[in-house]
């Protein structure tokens, strides 16, 4: 491969494992790839998380391994804050284009954190979903790459403020920098573009919004994180109390008509994960998990059953119908069926978790012809289309490892248009 031109070259969109497996194993293969990341730091949802099933290690320690094979590969080209606006052309032959948001902090940065002390405005922490704050002038989360931080443009008080400027002594801080565009002509395109969570807003009768202390499975995986908005303490939201009871509620607007058809194929597993979290910080507290059938395939099953010795955890089988709460207290109550017991069930909590589905990212682009969605709003690529090509979660749900070895064959299909 030449590694020069189109010839040779994959643009790949999205920066989250499967997008960075997609890069690595290109490049490594002799392809150069110009990696495309909208957010400030590549890792997408995984590097969100608390810890991973099944092996329950932290997030990072797969990520570093991954981010390691990057960083040492020269072919990769790694764009943050940056953005495919078009794509034109055919397979062997598309020429992109892409728009950079600025940074406003250069690679002189060291990450001292001199900036952030002087900063006056603060901003919502998107990466904690809002839990926290942070300044306008951040770092992502310990641990991120690029070791850099970043201005929030939409808060930053810029030229008129300057306390950052001025603090920084490696001179890393430009408060005017443009955004601007770049073209770029490569033999084959991946979207790699992901997932979000369902917006839990819009299930009706299960309280996300209404009462505070019922969360989504994506916001526990933050407040279970050491370097999360509560330190890693998993305590009730309205008032920071610990929990002695708390409700996984499975399938919460998943394989329902009226919300999100599919089943998103993680969530019966992320939250016999979640349940290990609590009984960590918790050994007393009574746990139930109500599901309507729990997937857990293939060797995910030992977990399952692992998860199944704790004598405080129920899993019940039972569709939840309303959740409520006690004014006085902000308990919770759950109104579910009990299948195997018979009837309905009313139970009392502290705390209950929204097992939310899976919904395709936004890609940001128009999708070129060769590239279909599914009716769920997944992407496709059409059969014997050998330039435009999916991986990982923009193409189904699925968790990390089968992420990672579909980001592998994807590479692999790439790469035969590119030789
Ligand atoms: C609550 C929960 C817990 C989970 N826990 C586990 C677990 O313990 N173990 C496990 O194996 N799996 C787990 N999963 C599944 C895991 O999160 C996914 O398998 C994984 O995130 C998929 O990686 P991805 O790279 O395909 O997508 P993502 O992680 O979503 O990454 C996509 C990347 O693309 C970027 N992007 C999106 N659109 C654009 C665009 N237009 N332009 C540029 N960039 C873009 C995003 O910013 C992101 O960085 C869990 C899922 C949930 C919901």
């Amino acid at each position: 491969m030449s590694g020069n031109g189109k010839q040779g070259k994959i643009l790949v969109i999205g920066g989250g494992i499967s997008g960075i497996t997609v890069a690595i194993e290109a490049a490594e293969a002799g392809c150069s790839i110009v990696l495309v990341e909208k957010n400030a730091y590549l890792g997408g949802r995984v590097a969100q998380s608390n810890k991973y099933f099944p092996k329950l290690c932290p997030p990072m320690c797969g990520l570093e391994i991954s981010l390691r094979r990057l960083r040492a590969n020269g072919r990769i080209q790694c764009h943050t804050l940056a953005e495919v606006e078009k794509i034109v052309g055919e397979p062997g032959n598309y020429r992109a284009t892409i728009k950079h948001y600025p940074r406003h902090v250069n690679e002189n940065c060291t990450a001292c954190g001199a900036c952030v002390d002087v900063c006056p405005v603060e901003r919502s922490n998107v990466f904690n979903y809002g839990l926290d704050k942070t300044k306008a002038i951040y770092l992502p989360f310990e641990a991120v790459y690029p070791q850099r931080f970043v201005i929030d443009g939409g808060v930053c008080e810029g030229t008129s403020c300057s306390k950052c400027v001025e603090a920084c002594q490696y001179n890393a801080v430009d408060l005017e920098e443009k955004p601007r565009t770049e073209e770029v002509e490569v033999g084959a395109v991946v979207f790699a573009t992901g997932w979000q969570p369902y917006d839990a807003a819009q299930i009706e009768n299960l309280g996300f919004g209404q009462y505070s202390n019922v969360i989504t499975n994506s916001i526990m995986e933050r407040l279970a994180a050491a370097n999360g908005p509560t330190e890693g303490r998993i305590t009730r939201p309205s008032d920071g109390k610990e929990i002695d009871s708390v409700a996984f509620v499975q399938c919460a607007g998943s394989r329902d008509e009226n919300y999100l058809k599919h089943c998103s194929g993680v969530c019966c597993l992320a939250s016999l994960k979640q349940a290990t979290y609590i009984r960590e910080q918790y050994p007393e507290t009574q746990i139930f998990i109500f599901y309507i059938d729990v997937r857990a395939p293939g060797r995910l099953e030992d977990f399952y059953a692992a998860r199944q010795e704790d004598e405080k955890l129920s899993i019940v089988k039972g569709k939840v119908a309303k959740i409520e709460e006690d004014p006085a207290t902000q308990d919770l109550v759950v109104e579910a069926e009990d299948v195997f017991g018979g009837g309905r069930v009313s139970q009392r909590v502290n705390l209950v978790v929204l097992a939310t589905g899976i919904v395709p990212s936004e890609v940001g682009v128009d999708v070129p012809n060769g590239l279909i969605r599914d009716e769920h709003g997944f992407l496709v690529a059409e059969q014997n289309q050998p330039g435009l090509l999916v991986a990982g979660c923009a193409k189904r749900p699925v968790d990390v490892s089968a992420c990672m070895r579909d980001a592998t064959g994807t590479a692999l299909k790439a790469l035969q248009n590119c030789v």
